[in-house]
């Protein structure tokens, strides 16, 4: 059969595998790709110039020409109502069955399968899934209304079948295919994505993770591993192609398990030798596990430290570890001179000016090359809703609108007040400002200064393009030559 997906933005690591596995059982995958540069979140949201880029037709034309059987999407919150867009245009235009998956869809397949022209709604792990959609294509949906992982409408009635239980040995996938999105963007293939695990040893309250663990309940481990053969043998012929200057790994948590990192760093360094970025989370890391990441020649690290305070960290983000561990934490990446980026998430339910003067104290102690700020963003069926709801920051409505996919940033949506907003505004800046003057005495005087300017958040994203400057930023840059060099013939 042929199936077409159809993406925006960025490469996906999620399609690739589906792509390669429906390959190896015989069926043909393209991809349609928009490169959004104006109405994601790479520029930021530009109407006028959405609307002078806009691939919309484009994809519907291509579409017509290669006859697919079945059209997939892969939905997160923050593309969900792009999707539905563009479904909905096909559906008016060409008869063909269109399926959702993704995580935005495995959190609320009901209101996905509202719409009427999705027909199909899968949640969960995609890959057998599709293989049994594809089998029962021909009889329509109802023969699916006992199959793991789909949503059904029987008459009016709708069926959300359980997940099946995760692939255990993830070995068995082929690798991800990466020509789907190569075609269409060479740059991509610059920084290879790889991820070596699925799933998540935490649970902080606001991640997706915490969706997909009450989905998969029945599980009793979430997280599975790649060997790190299988690993190395994807990347040797990444390295064979000679393109890639940088390996990013997408695990949630790369450092989670010594042992195998290990094993992975001492044939890494042998066999392929490039400079790698990964995420990690602070209890993971010790000065053994530093060590290996600087012995397989780490570049960057991320660290997710979301707040300064304590209580927020623990009573509602659900993140274990005091300060005094985040401070060693990163001290063991810094002192073997690994570049470190902490996050930090502004925003929460019941956080103060005192919660993010904690903050500012903490990342004056622990001196980080970059603090990347983002506004918490609300994603469906994530505790962190209940909680917001605690506090009365969101109701029911608002709620609602998040479920539909309107992006749930909490500066955006529920209740932070204009008053608020200001001395979050006044954070992000001390905050980025932090990061980029080390100097103590200098960064007080300018500190003083800041806070009484008027644009605050322009200053604010001018002194992120300097972080990034200053930081030589591999992926700020990366980011910045996409903008630039979408292959003709897109879609
Ligand atoms: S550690 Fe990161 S990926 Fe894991 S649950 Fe927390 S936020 Fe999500």
């Amino acid at each position: 059969m042929r199936i077409v997906f159809i993406y925006s933005g960025a490469e996906n690591l999620g399609i690739e595998y589906i792509s390669s596995f429906l390959k190896s059982k015989g069926h043909q995958v393209f991809l349609l790709f928009d490169p959004a540069v104006f109405s994601g979140d790479i520029l930021g949201n530009s109407k006028l110039l959405a609307s002078i880029f806009n691939v919309d037709n484009l994809i519907i034309k291509k579409l017509a020409d290669l006859k697919p059987d079945l059209v997939g999407f892969s939905a997160y919150t923050g593309n969900y109502r792009w999707c539905l867009k563009i479904a909905k245009n096909i559906k008016e235009h060409l008869n063909i069955p269109i399926v959702f998956g993704g995580v935005h869809t495995s959190a609320v397949p009901e209101r996905v399968l509202q719409n009427k022209f999705i027909d199909y709604v899968i949640v969960g792990e995609g890959e057998y899934p599709m293989l049994d959609l594809i089998a029962n294509l021909h009889k329509g949906p109802e023969s699916l209304l006992k199959t793991p992982n789909f949503c059904i409408n029987d008459k009016g009635q709708i069926h959300i079948n359980r997940p099946r239980p995760y692939i255990k040995n993830l070995d068995v996938l082929p690798f991800p295919d990466k020509s789907l999105f190569y075609e269409k963007i060479p740059l991509f293939e610059k920084h290879y994505l790889i991820t070596t695990s699925r799933g998540c040893p935490y649970n902080c309250t606001y991640c997706s993770n915490n969706m997909l663990h009450n989905l998969y309940c029945h599980e009793n481990k979430n997280i599975r591993r790649r060997s790190p053969d299988n690993v190395i043998e994807e990347l040797k012929r990444t390295k064979e192609r000679g393109k890639a200057s940088l390996i990013v790994f997408c695990d949630d948590v790369f450092t989670f398990s010594k042992p195998w990192l290990k094993e992975f760093v001492e044939k890494y360094k042998v066999t392929i030798d490039i400079p790698f970025f990964c995420s990690v989370h602070p209890s993971t890391i010790n000065k053994d596990i530093a060590n290996l990441l600087k012995q397989g020649r780490c570049w960057l690290v991320t660290m997710g430290i979301q707040s300064g305070s304590e209580r927020i960290r623990s009573k509602v983000f659900n993140r274990r570890g005091n300060n005094q561990q985040l401070i060693d934490a990163v001290a063991c990446i810094k002192d073997l001179g690994i570049k470190i980026s902490v996050d930090n998430i502004f925003g929460a339910p019941s956080e103060t000016e005192d919660d993010l003067e904690q903050g500012l104290a903490l990342y004056n102690q622990i001196n980080a090359d970059r603090i990347m700020t983002f506004w918490l963003t609300y994603y469906p069926k994530t505790k962190i809703i209940d909680l917001a709801y605690q506090h009365g920051m969101l109701g029911d409505e608002e709620i609602q609108r998040i479920e539909e996919g309107y992006t749930g940033y909490t500066h955006g949506i529920g209740s932070v007040s204009n008053c608020k907003k200001m001395i979050y505004y006044k954070y992000q800046l001390l905050f980025q400002l932090r990061s980029l003057v080390k100097n103590e005495a200098f960064y007080s005087v300018l500190s003083k200064f800041v806070i009484y300017f008027p644009l605050k958040g322009l200053l604010t994203k001018f002194l992120i393009f300097l972080n990034a400057v200053k930081n030589r930023d591999a992926k700020f840059f990366h980011l910045i030559k996409y903008c630039f060099c979408t292959k003709k013939n897109i879609p």
